[in-house]
């Protein structure tokens, strides 16, 4: 209880005693007293009020890119992924974005790691050495490029240092926040196979890091549906053994079986040893 409250109840006292004693009028020094005790009361300060208790901020959802109302379309799709910024180190280095090829509605969906500078300059996966490398693969299993869907799971090229040209692998950070655009893009396509091509390919797909001597040969899953891993063409570029073309050569027979594709005794032939 403050002073200021004690000296006012004090003055007060002998008012309620007057009360107390049946007496009418008040005597003077009631008066006096009452007067005190409005000016006591007066210079109470205000009872302090409750703390504001501060309200939590309304939270907003960060800025990503939402599916629209009816779900992607392979266009709408492409409009969101050619405009996405979510790594902005690669949005500083990339000439554009490289979204993938082909039939939005093919059995057979080819999976690389990251685009190449070719790749960068032209917005079209598998298109340097390699990719040509690739495409004769395609063709040796009976489909056109344009049967087939074929993207990357990084979807901008890795930076470069200033000065330096070549390409570099992608972080697994990086395949991992492009991941979400190529789960859309099987989602769309709807794939019955998946082919994986490389190691990293491999990790960013199915987050595997077994040597590709121990993925390939072999079905895993994405999305539930079947997937391949098997060497990367830029891999036979550099290995031309004849062995190492049979290694990936089998894995696209099996490819092709579980597609129900009918294989050709010359298919089955390619690069096996002349006897
Ligand atoms: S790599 Fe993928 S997630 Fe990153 S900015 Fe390019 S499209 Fe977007």
């Amino acid at each position: 209880m403050s002073a200021n409250l004690h000296r006012a109840l004090d003055a007060a006292i002998p008012m309620l005693k007057t009360i107390r004693q049946g007496v009418k009028t008040p005597p003077k020094a009631s008066s006096a007293a009452l007067e005190k005790l409005r000016q006591l009361a007066r210079a109470i300060p205000p009872a302090p009020q409750p703390a504001q208790v501060p309200q939590p901020a309304e939270k907003s959802a960060p800025a990503l890119e939402l599916e629209p109302a009816g779900g992607w379309t392979m266009d709408s799709l492409r409009t969101a992924v050619i405009a996405c910024e979510r790594c902005p180190h690669l949005v500083a280095s990339r000439t554009q974005v490289v979204f993938g090829v082909g039939n939005p509605e093919a059995d057979l969906v080819f999976v690389g790691e990251a685009p190449g500078a070719d790749e960068d300059e032209q917005g079209e996966p598998f298109v340097g050495l390699a990719g040509q490398l690739q495409t004769k693969i395609i063709l040796a299993m009976g489909f056109q490029r344009e049967d087939v869907f074929i993207a990357n799971v990084l979807k901008c090229r890795p930076d470069m240092p200033s000065g330096v040209s070549g390409n570099r692998k992608p972080k697994p950070a990086e395949m991992a926040t492009c991941l979400p655009w190529l789960s859309e893009q099987i989602a769309l396509v709807k794939p019955r196979a998946i082919v994986a091509l490389g190691a990293v390919a491999a990790e960013g797909l199915l987050g595997l890091t077994s040597p590709l001597r121990d993925l390939r040969g072999r079905w895993h899953e994405f999305q539930g549906v079947p997937v391949m891993v098997t060497y990367h063409p830029a891999y036979l570029l550099r290995n031309q053994s004849l062995s190492e073309k049979r290694k990936v050569w089998e894995d696209m027979l099996l490819v092709l079986e579980k597609l129900g594709k009918k294989i050709t005794a010359k298919q089955r032939a390619f690069f096996t040893a002349p006897a």
